[in-house]
């Protein structure tokens, strides 16, 4: 929580826009998250101040924990009412069942009771018994979140089910900002939410935006360099949100079969994918799939890269993004290149 004080006091500090070296730039704090918005050009500060509001519009419909959003209503509603939600609400949970579907629910939003058994919702995090996990599991099931696309109503099926968006909101908000930046003409722009990047065409040097994969083991270093334009690299990892328990560590990435944080090995995904949303949906879907199951998907899908990092000190790279991504020289990971 202290850490999270600091956070905003920071952004309170560094709140409105600055312009620099004919960048401008916003620092807020939104959605649980640090956000660091850059953009180029004559209208880079009005589309940003645009952004701005815009990712505090959609915090406001997609917090769970926000008592007037759409979000909070589905899940006070359940097994009660149908929600009639506006047409973002529904264009992203109609997404995450998508997603849920491809990874065969790996990716699953009705996780939520789970994720707030383990307090990662709540003020207090803690580990809950095999029991309540159980029960808890008991609730999560995509296919009991209805949807009617034609009245834009949303509905959970059972009592103390529902839903969490913390696993692809960020992903999304990420590709309304891009919208607003196109539509502004903004050439040239940079936006951070988090461990979610997505970059706009070039730097304004004509160079492509640099974007340092975080070494999962060091908080300090980095693993390489992607050299991108127009897309969004997003990183899903155990070090990012996690309590300690008894000297044991718990993160914030839950297994949808077994309703504890994943243990299959994989410290980090990352995904280099054009949609923001997918690629968000996509590194959380891969950290739980895993490596082999995550690499068929990639085979299958087609539409995106990824770099997957084990606690054995191994670092997975797919063969389409080989080119762009630079290892770092001092790098201690044995590297293997994942193919068609
Ligand atoms: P972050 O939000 O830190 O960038 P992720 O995108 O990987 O990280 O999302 C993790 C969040 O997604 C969790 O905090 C939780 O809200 C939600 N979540 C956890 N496990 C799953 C899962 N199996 N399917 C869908 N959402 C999940
Ligand atoms: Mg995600």
């Amino acid at each position: 929580m202290r850490k999270y004080i600091l956070v905003i006091i920071i952004c309170i500090l560094f709140c409105g826009c600055q312009i620099k070296n004919d960048m401008a730039e916003i620092q807020m704090f939104a959605m649980d998250t640090f956000i660091d918005l850059k953009a180029q050009g004559e209208n880079g500060e009005k589309a940003l101040l645009e952004a701005e509001k815009e990712i505090n519009r959609l915090e406001k419909l997609f917090s769970p924990t926000i008592e007037q959003s759409e979000i909070f209503a589905i899940n006070q509603y359940a097994a009660k009412q149908t929600v009639t939600v506006s047409k973002d609400t529904f264009d992203l949970i109609e997404k995450a069942k998508e997603y849920c579907n491809i990874t065969e629910g790996a990716f699953d939003i009705t996780i939520a009771p789970v994720v707030k058994a383990w307090g990662f919702t709540e003020e207090v995090k803690r580990v809950p018994s095999d029991e309540e996990i159980q029960q808890k599991l008991q609730l999560v099931d995509n296919n009991k979140l209805h949807i009617d696309k034609q009245n834009s109503t949303v509905y959970l099926e059972n009592e103390n089910m529902s839903i969490d968006l913390g696993g692809i909101a960020k992903g999304y908000a990420s590709n309304k900002v891009n919208e607003i930046l196109k539509k502004n003409g903004v050439s040239s722009a940079v936006i951070s939410l988090g461990g979610n990047v997505s970059v706009t065409g070039k730097r304004p040097d004509g160079t492509k935006w640099r974007i340092a994969v975080q070494d999962p083991m060091n908080s300090e270093g980095y693993v390489g360099i992607l050299n991108v334009e127009d897309t969004s690299v997003i990183t899903s990892g155990v070090y990012q949100r996690f309590f300690e328990q008894n000297g044991k560590k718990y993160h914030h990435i839950i297994d949808t079969k077994t309703g504890k944080p994943t243990q299959n090995g994989l410290l980090s995904v990352t995904i280099v994918c054009d949609n923001g949303a997918m690629a968000d949906a996509l590194s959380t879907s891969v950290m739980v799939a895993g490596l082999q199951k995550g690499s068929e998907l990639w085979r299958k899908l087609d539409n995106f890269g990824m770099i997957v990092i084990t606690d054995s000190n191994e670092m997975y790279i797919s063969e389409d993004i080989e080119d762009i991504f630079e290892v770092s020289d001092d790098v201690e990971y044995t590297i293997h290149i994942i193919q068609k």
